[in-house]
């Protein structure tokens, strides 16, 4: 897949655009001004393979809070900020990695040029993100609601702010709830700029329709090589966002990391409880990061062969199961002892047991 060419920022260890590999990020949905809970949240999305996290600066004490967080997480910290300067500051000074604030939103010019000294001084990237819900109203009125060309104007205007500043360390998110909306800004982005892009639907609902339509349009704009870094937004537990995340790489072979389980509908001739053996197994392998492919399939007759491209797998039968390797039958394994076996046999292949 040929990806557009776009300029390379740093954020804490991450690379984001170039060539860099597509990242994946999500969001808290903790107090910030909880340190336990939230570093807790950001450790479980670590785990999940999260790459970068932002959480919500929404007053003083969270953004001094992040002084704490930053030093017990393992991955780049964003604080998420609206209109108010002095908490973009205070976030920099507690360390983050990066910055989401919209600078036209700040106010006056030299509160602009404070956060921007603050960001240049210790190479903190900003994210300009345009959310089609809060468009300026005057780019509303031009034309007639928030259409696509509207939000990149709204894009362009924060963008020039900054740099005529002299600041070039940015990119830039275009989310609207509707993915049409949502993927024509992008594209029209992309072709009058090359910062990097982070892409996601907005408010994009429950688990079902979230997961739909993030994966629908963010593997557009992938499949047509738009697109650096990704949140997949779910009104659900952050984990979960990683994991579509990185299903929608994984699909699209944008990355390679983690298990990838291919698992069988099932049909008359299964006689397991495939979804919740499925389901043990999916619980028990979150965090390898090693590409394995593993396949959970529902009988012997066709388990092996439609599983060809698996590392390992399981085929049920009739009160046992057949573990396998690369399509091929390495021994029975009786139905309670399935999930035990594949999981620590996928964990040796992994190196982590
Ligand atoms: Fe049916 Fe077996 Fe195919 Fe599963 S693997 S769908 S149980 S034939």
């Amino acid at each position: 897949m040929k990806r557009r060419n776009t300029r390379k920022i740093r954020l804490g260890k991450i690379d984001i655009g170039g060539n860099a590999p597509v990242s994946v990020q999500s969001m808290t949905n903790t107090k910030t001004q909880d340190i336990e809970a939230t570093v807790s949240q950001i450790k479980r999305l670590e785990n999940a393979g999260c790459e970068i996290v932002r959480v919500a600066v929404t007053d003083e004490e969270s953004a001094l809070c992040l002084k704490k967080i930053c030093s017990m997480v393992n991955i780049p910290v964003v604080a998420d900020i609206h209109f108010d300067y002095k908490l973009a500051l205070l976030s920099v000074e507690s360390g983050v990695c990066g910055l989401r604030i919209n600078p036209g939103n700040i106010g006056a010019r030299w509160k602009v040029e404070e956060v921007v000294k603050a960001a240049d001084e210790r190479n903190v990237p900003i994210r300009i993100g345009v959310n089609a819900g809060s468009l300026e109203k005057d780019l509303m009125r031009k034309y007639s609601g928030a259409v696509a060309e509207a939000m990149v104007e709204s894009a362009q205007d924060h963008i020039r702010i900054l740099e005529e500043l002299d600041f070039f360390n940015t990119k830039v998110s275009l989310k609207a709830s509707n993915v049409t909306r949502t993927v024509e800004a992008y594209r029209l982005f992309s072709k009058v700029s090359d910062i990097p892009l982070h892409l996601g639907v907005t408010e994009a609902g429950g688990l079902y329709p979230g997961i739909v339509k993030s994966s629908v349009g963010i593997g557009m704009m992938l499949a047509e090589g738009i697109g650096d870094t990704i949140r997949v937004s779910l009104s659900r537990d952050p984990v979960e966002e990683v994991r579509v995340g990185f299903e929608i790489l994984k699909s699209l072979g944008l990355r390679e990391k983690g298990i990838d389980i291919i698992s069988c509908p099932t049909c008359g001739r299964c006689n397991i409880d495939l979804f919740k053996i499925l389901e043990d197994i999916e619980k028990e392998l979150v965090g390898i990061s090693e590409p394995i492919k593993v396949a959970v399939m529902g009988c012997p007759v066709n388990g092996p062969g439609e599983a060809r491209e698996a590392d390992i797998g399981i085929a049920g039968g009739d009160g046992e199961g057949i573990l396998f390797k690369k399509g091929k039958v390495v021994k029975k394994v009786a139905m309670e002892d399935m999930v035990e076996t594949l999981v620590s046999e996928v964990k040796k292949m992994a190196g982590s047991s």
